[in-house]
């Protein structure tokens, strides 16, 4: 099946604290945009060649996954929060000089993956590519939810003023250099204990963040299949297909241990 292509131009481009831009696309394209989408998201179409013109061949563009973080039906507005982590990967330098006007096509909308109602206890990890994602997730769990969010941002200025239940508790992270990794995370995740009946874990971010939730979380804990969702966003030294070739290989990993039951 044909993938829907929509057009879309830049209306709005502005600093989201220190080492985010929140971008809002618009257009007609997004009349027939599935509603309550938010936290699910959208496949970005950067053109290899800037002189050459966009056409429909896959192989001339690079692809890559940003959260839906809000959008209006009405006014035909998709906004999505990048991190800005320099000039080596097509996305982040499109978002860092986007201008009003430009154009950018998009696919997609791949699924929303809530954890608003499932559970009697939240816990939410994520670092700065996934705080849209959590941000959307907060601010969907009814008001009287319990839980942990452990938030790991670039600076203290990356702060966000998220709307959440009160019995959720926000612990922001400093890491000034996710390319050396992200210890700080890990050992915030590896000291908490996991609380309710009936818990939900949710969990995006870089590579190394994800081989260490699907062990304790998964092995470990033993937490079911339909109470985790844990989702690798991107890794070190890995363009986005890089990573994705690093994740296969660690699911088949983990399966051929499992088959032949290695611990
Ligand atoms: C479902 C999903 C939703 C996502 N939502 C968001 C979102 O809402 N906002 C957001 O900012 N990101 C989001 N991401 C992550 C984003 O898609 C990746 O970070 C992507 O690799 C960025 O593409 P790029 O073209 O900038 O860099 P790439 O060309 O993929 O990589 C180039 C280089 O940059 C490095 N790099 C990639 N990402 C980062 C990073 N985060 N920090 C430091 N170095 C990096 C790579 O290791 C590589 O060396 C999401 C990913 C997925 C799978």
């Amino acid at each position: 099946m044909a993938v829907l292509i929509r057009k879309l131009k830049v209306i709005n481009s502005q600093e989201l604290g220190k080492n985010m831009r929140r971008i809002t696309l618009q257009g007609n394209d997004l009349a027939d945009f599935p509603e309550n989408q938010e936290s699910g998201y959208v496949k970005m179409r950067f053109p290899k060649n800037s002189d050459h013109e966009p056409t429909d061949t896959k192989k001339n563009f690079d692809l890559r996954s940003y959260t839906i973080r809000a959008f209006n039906l009405e006014k035909r507005e998709l906004v999505l929060d990048f991190l800005l982590h320099g000039d080596s990967g097509p996305a982040s330098k499109w978002a860092s000089s986007a201008q009003i006007g430009d154009s950018i096509e998009i696919a997609g909308p791949g699924p929303a993956i809530l954890a608003a109602d499932a559970a009697d206890w939240y816990l939410f990890v994520g670092d700065m590519t996934a705080l849209p994602a959590i941000a959307v997730n907060l601010e969907k769990l009814s008001p009287e939810s319990k839980g942990i969010a452990l938030l790991e941002i670039n600076s203290s200025e990356d702060k966000q003023d998220l709307k959440k239940p009160e019995g959720v508790e926000v612990k922001w992270i400093i890491n000034s250099d996710p390319l050396t990794g992200c210890e700080d995370l890990i050992k915030a995740l590896s000291c908490v204990e996991i609380k309710g009946v009936n818990p939900f874990a949710w969990v995006a971010g870089e590579f190394e963040l994800l081989r260490f939730a699907r062990k304790l979380l998964k092995h470990d804990k033993a937490l079911p299949k339909d109470s985790l969702y844990l989702s690798c966003y991107w890794k070190i030294g890995e363009d986005d297909p890089g990573m994705k070739k690093a994740k296969a290989a660690l699911i088949l990993f983990d399966s051929i241990k499992n088959l032949f039951s290695f611990k």
